[in-house]
């Protein structure tokens, strides 16, 4: 058996249901746009005036969903826009973004869990690359070696970078950890965190040089 339990059903699943039975297939499909159906479930937190859970059909813009949320605190910087698992985008890529499955992917990430978490300009990215990291080396159950040894050796780097006492070819190490990871665990949460933090230093990558000059 692999370390990670399958989820059967989840909270926005089991909320659709309702809607479904009482009014039907048809009503549904009436929100949302074709292989974009429906509502989702947004769980915004990080930089917005109101953090809280918000529905809405599939489609509806970054930006709208900003307004729900009272609006950006400071200025936007990027966000993550499907749980901890899938790439940051940075601001400029937030402007097009429509919350669906077609327009995450074609921006070079995911919907996934649909929790945004908001990034301001005070915000560091590597301080949020070393969480992601330390998170996913707690939730690691050991039973592979690229995800085990991966995770840790990526919080060990980005411990050093953080206190500034990180070098040069540190950075590079942690991008080729995350591409050679990829396909090579049991579970998907080798991605799930080679991914974010690849994509942390990859559009962040002034953000890690400065500590490391610092
Ligand atoms: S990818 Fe990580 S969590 Fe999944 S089986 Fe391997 S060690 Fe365990």
């Amino acid at each position: 058996m692999y370390g990670c339990p399958t989820i059967v059903n989840n909270v926005e699943t089991l909320s659709t249901v309702p809607f479904i039975i009482d009014k039907g297939a048809d009503a549904f499909k009436k929100w949302g746009f074709e292989n974009n159906y429906g509502f989702k479930l947004f769980g915004i937190s990080g930089c917005v005036n109101q953090p809280g859970v918000y529905e809405y059909p599939l489609g509806v813009s970054f930006g709208e969903l900003m307004e729900a949320a009272g609006g950006v605190k400071g200025t936007l910087k990027a966000a993550i826009v499907g749980g901890l698992s899938v790439a940051v985008l940075k601001a400029e890529e937030l402007k097009d973004l429509t919350m669906d499955y077609d327009s995450c992917a074609k921006h070079g990430t995911a919907l996934g869990s649909g929790g945004i978490m908001v990034i301001n300009e005070d915000f560091s990215i590597p301080e949020l690359a070393l969480r992601t990291a330390k998170f996913y080396a707690h939730e690691s159950c050991g039973k592979c070696v690229p995800c085990r040894e991966g995770s840790h050796t990526l919080v060990e780097i980005l411990k050093r970078i953080v206190a500034g006492s990180g070098e040069a070819k540190d950075i590079d190490t942690i991008l080729a950890i995350c591409s050679t990871m990829r396909g090579l665990t049991l579970c998907p949460t080798g991605e799930a965190f080679s991914v974010p933090i690849g994509a942390m230093v990859g559009k962040f990558r002034n953000e890690f040089e400065a500590l490391i000059r610092a």
